[in-house]
């Protein structure tokens, strides 16, 4: 164990200090783009984004589903 082992930010998980780029709410959902910058979204934006996020992301990590079924249901 060393103190300074190098994460890579890909597999840090989000925290509840993470928020959505859109709402500000709790993000579960981090894109990387071309050119090293980050996008944070929550589950919501996550699934209305979902196609462009996959045409613009390198790398995704994707915690949504640490939401359990319980999402809440009604809002369409
Ligand atoms: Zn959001």
């Amino acid at each position: 164990m060393t103190a300074a082992t190098l994460q890579d930010p890909n597999s840090q998980p989000l925290t509840t200090l993470d928020r959505c780029d859109r709402c500000g709410a709790q993000a579960y959902l981090r894109i990387e783009l071309a050119g090293g910058s980050e996008l944070l979204f929550c589950a919501h934006h996550s699934r209305e984004h979902e196609q462009q996020i996959r045409s613009i992301a390198v790398s995704v990590h994707d915690q949504t589903r640490e939401l359990g079924p319980r999402s809440p249901a009604g809002h369409r």
